[in-house]
């Protein structure tokens, strides 16, 4: 009989077999299992098999470990999609989320497997996991086009999910240009400029991605109000406008690189012009929520920042009037205001 004191250990329990249900769905996904069961109803087994390729005894336990996990539902007629699956795990949905799991399984995971070396050490594990050092994280994912177009997908789907929290956080109809820096394929825009049809919109990021954008454009819809400009915000004066956004970027970089970009940003901005960021915002403790607090063990450079943290950072810079709204969502809005050089 367990003590008052040692409850039954499920939080541990499910820690513990968490790597399990993760590979999981990475393999599950990697074999396009859940393409393969799109608008298909019920397929068995031996026909998931088939279609993708794999043995019948091992494909019956993935899907029946699919099943368990709650992305698939199983009958006496087979296997089915669940809602879930068919929104997020399918490769072409408008939310897709297939991009981010193969990412996950490819670079994250090898990267997670050195843990251990990267908390002795302080270090991203890149030469072990990869067999390589990396300079640059972007430009080691954009050497090969695989690799580029699966963290451009991964992006994207995060982009998706988020841009309508981000973009209403504040209201911003006062602007009228924006620049996205490292906006890659453009998410963020396109939801900006459709709750904000005044606004034009300007995606800024580095040449290799902006060669590669068309694939992600909204189909059928007058992009007009959006522009991609490729150019790196570290060297290239960047494009004059109202309203700069900085989403999922800060958290990348080292403190010089920060400087160096905020430095730019903070010359370009005229007095009552703005700088969006879009984060997750930690709490003050830095414990809250998990899923940024894990980010940070992938040990790049930068790091995830508090409230407190952005604010400090920000007015730094020269911005003022520094607004912070959590929005529940992935990603948190950070708003700030240039100031005018004698204030
Ligand atoms: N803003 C997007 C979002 O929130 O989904 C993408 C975030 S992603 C983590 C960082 C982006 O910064 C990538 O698109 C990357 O290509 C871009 N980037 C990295 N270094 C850059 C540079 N030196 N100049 C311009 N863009 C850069």
């Amino acid at each position: 009989v367990l003590e008052n004191a040692a409850k039954f250990p499920s939080t541990i329990l499910e820690l513990m077999d968490g790597f399990r249900a993760s590979k999981a769905l990475f393999v599950a996904s990697k074999l396009k299992v859940f393409d393969r069961l799109k608008d298909k109803g019920s397929l068995n087994a031996g026909d998931v098999a088939n279609e993708v390729g794999s043995s019948l005894c091992g494909t019956e336990r993935l899907l029946d470990a699919c099943a368990a996990l709650g992305l698939l539902e199983k009958t006496p007629q087979g296997y089915s999609n669940t809602d879930s699956a068919n929104t997020y795990l399918t490769s072409d949905g408008k939310y897709s989320l297939h991009g981010y799991v193969i990412h996950s399984n490819d670079h994250l995971w090898p990267l997670f497997t050195n843990l251990e070396s990267a908390v002795k050490e302080g270090t991203r594990q890149n030469h072990r996991a990869f067999g390589k050092k990396t300079e640059d994280l972007f430009k080691d994912y954009y050497r090969s086009q695989e690799v580029k177009q699966h963290f451009m997908a991964a992006m994207h789907s995060i982009a998706h999910l988020t841009a309508r929290d981000v973009a209403t956080a504040f209201d911003l109809s006062q602007f009228k240009s924006a620049c996205d820096l490292g906006g890659c394929t453009g998410a963020l825009a396109h939801e900006l400029v459709q709750i904000y049809p005044n606004l034009k919109v300007t995606v800024f990021d580095l040449p290799e991605v902006i060669a590669n954008t068309s694939y992600f454009q909204p189909s059928g819809q007058c992009t007009a109000p959006v522009t991609f400009v490729s150019g790196d915000f570290f060297k290239d004066n960047l494009p004059e406008v109202d309203l700069y956004i900085l989403s999922r970027v800060l958290h990348d970089w080292p403190d010089e690189k920060i400087h160096m970009l905020l430095s730019k940003i903070s010359a370009v901005c005229k007095p009552g012009s703005a700088l969006l960021v879009a984060e997750t915002v930690l709490d003050e403790q830095k414990t809250h929520p998990p899923r940024a607090v894990l980010q940070s063990l992938s040990m790049t450079e930068g790091k995830q920042r508090s409230g407190s943290e952005y604010k400090q950072l920000l007015e730094k810079y020269g911005f003022m009037n520094v607004q912070i709204k959590i929005t529940g969502n992935l990603l948190d809005a950070v708003l700030c205001f240039r100031k005018s050089q004698s204030t």
